[in-house]
């Protein structure tokens, strides 16, 4: 072990011998030493057994998987996080939308209908019992993105009120590959379909319809169609969340070009077009009639949370998260359904509860506290870490960090280190120096195209400012020969991710998981026994959010 005498002051880009540094390596060895197979085993295959009914908010088996969490959380002597409870309630609701939803287009004589499901699949966010477009004129309108900074507005001298936007998944830079648009290959916010529905509800517009296509949406139509079909939950909001548009849905890239087709354009070159600056939204003289029938349910599903009390600046914080739920069970598919999430996310459940596991050994207790946070509905749209960001259980502008795991590798240990949205903070220096320890070497995302850095649940607290760190295990696998860990990550994406496939197996390779959380304990420890604050790099989107809090946070003596 190295001995941790010299930390970098990530802030400044100073060199300084700090003080705070208390754990001696050897601490810090056992401490990790407390990270064992055996108990990550056991982690995961619980929480992936059917027992748990794929941990969907809600639901009996959500409810278990809690109460689960509760009685690990208590056995490693984590205290409740807030007040004398693990649970922090977030209030949910759940629509269904009936097997019979309907969308259709028509222009003049002519006209197709879509099946739900294998064509397209529609929903509303209206807490509603009913939601419908009846004529609605269908505009294509690219990517549907305003971004000012980009100089950039596929809205511009539209009225969309009572229309139908039909939108480009992901962003101009990825269609172009151009560097200057858009990052370029690496998505952005404005790619994401959350955003493209939350602008085309800015706009007005009745019905905002997604063309699917596998490679910019970084998944495939069962994803889509396993994602919005069934019960959906959001958060519940006082208005009714009436301010979205009637219908949100995608439709698969077959039927889109058929669409066009009928509107006497051509798929491939409003693509093209769409990703010109200057690009002008084209209506397509077609109209839209669709609805659905939804099912209301209300229901509450909590975050759990556990605090590990700091020893000298308990009002300090680093966060450890990892969301528990899962998509539940299937609807339309027969043989297995249930939706087990073993790589997604019990894995990160397990490695919170790993992680806790080596903190509460680790003496002397870390100066600040530590919270593992457990948080529910994220495959839902983010919505558990969402609501504890906005209500936080530990002032965020006191949270020095938050270390977020989701789906860790079941591959066997490797060479290299993947961080997504890479080139954000100080906290990937701590990281590689971290993983120099394990011989490895930081990479930054492999795929940055997929927009995973906004895709998962530390989003939340990064545009709330806090310095966050999430990181994917790399693919060059030590002991197999090359090429092996791409073609199995991907294998997992195409038969596994999100679907009833993806289970717990006795015979994964979870070294390279245990070698990550020993990481990811030791950039912790780092962080929770030093004075310093991690921040955002210059130029970083939410470097200047985080500064409006400096005051909050103690300076170094
Ligand atoms: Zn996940």
């Amino acid at each position: 072990m190295r001995i941790l005498s010299l930390l970098r002051s990530w802030s400044s880009g100073l060199l300084l011998v700090l003080a705070g540094c208390q754990t001696p390596g050897g601490s810090l060895e056992q401490a990790a030493d407390a990270i064992t197979e055996s108990s990550y085993r056991t982690y995961v295959a619980t929480l992936a057994s059917d027992g748990l009914e794929g941990r969907s908010p809600g639901t009996p088996g959500g409810e278990r998987t809690v109460e689960y969490l509760e009685q690990q959380f208590r056995e490693l002597g984590l205290q409740p996080a807030n007040g004398d409870s693990y649970r922090q309630e977030v209030a949910l609701v759940e629509l269904t939308a009936a097997p019979d939803a309907r969308l259709a287009f028509a222009r003049g004589e002519t006209g197709m209908q879509l099946a739900y499901g294998d064509d397209m699949v529609i929903t509303t966010r209206r807490v509603q019992p009913e939601a419908a477009i009846a004529d609605s004129e269908v505009v294509f309108v690219g990517y549907g993105i305003v971004a000012p900074e980009y100089g950039w507005d596929d809205y511009a001298g539209l009225d969309l009120r009572g229309k139908t936007a039909l939108i480009l998944v992901n962003d101009p830079g990825f269609g172009s590959g151009d560097p200057a648009l858009f990052n370029g290959r690496s998505m952005t916010y404005y790619g994401r379909w959350t955003y493209k529905y939350e602008e085309a509800a800015r706009q007005g517009a009745a019905a905002a319809i997604i063309i699917h296509d596998t490679a910019p949406a970084s998944y495939g139509w069962e994803v889509v169609r396993n994602g919005w079909t069934g019960p959906r939950l959001q958060a519940e909001a006082p208005d009714g969340d009436a301010g979205w548009c009637q219908l949100e849905g995608w439709i698969t890239h077959e039927r889109a070009g058929q669409l066009l087709e009928m509107a006497g354009q051509d798929l491939a070159g409003l693509q093209a077009a769409a990703m010109r600056r200057g690009f002008r939204a084209v209506p397509l003289g077609v109209r839209a009639t669709g609805g659905l029938h939804n099912a209301i349910r209300r229901a509450s599903s909590p975050n759990v949370a556990g605090l590990l009390p700091g020893r000298e600046r308990p009002g300090e914080y680093i966060v450890y998260m990892a969301h528990w739920d899962h998509l539940g069970r299937a609807q339309t598919s027969s043989g297995d359904t249930i939706f087990n999430g073993a790589v997604d996310n019990a894995t990160g459940v397990a490695g919170i509860l790993s992680l806790a596991q080596a903190w509460s050994t680790l003496k002397p207790a870390p100066a600040r506290s530590v919270l593992f946070l457990a948080v529910t509905a994220e495959e839902s749209g983010l919505i558990g870490s969402e609501h504890y960001s906005s209500t936080p259980l530990a002032p965020l502008e006191k949270t020095a960090a938050v270390i977020n795991l989701d789906a860790l590798n079941p591959l066997g240990r490797a060479e290299d280190l993947e961080v997504i949205g890479h080139g954000a903070s100080g906290l990937e220096e701590l990281l590689a120096e971290a993983a120099r320890g394990q011989g490895r070497t930081v990479t930054p995302d492999q795929r940055p195209e997929a927009g995973f850095f906004y895709r998962s649940d530390h989003f939340h607290f990064a545009r709330r400012g806090v310095p966050a760190l999430y990181i994917k295990s790399g693919t060059r696998l030590r002991d197999r020969p090359v090429g092996t860990g791409a073609a199995l990550v991907a294998e997992y994406t195409s038969s596994q991710y999100h679907k009833p496939a993806d289970e717990y197996d006795a015979a994964w390779d979870v070294s390279g998981s245990l070698q990550d959380l020993r990481l990811l304990l030791e950039v912790g420890v780092r962080v929770a026994n030093d004075r310093g604050w991690p921040d955002w790099y210059e130029g970083n989107e939410f470097r200047a959010v985080r500064a409006a809090s400096a005051a909050a946070r103690a300076p170094l003596d």
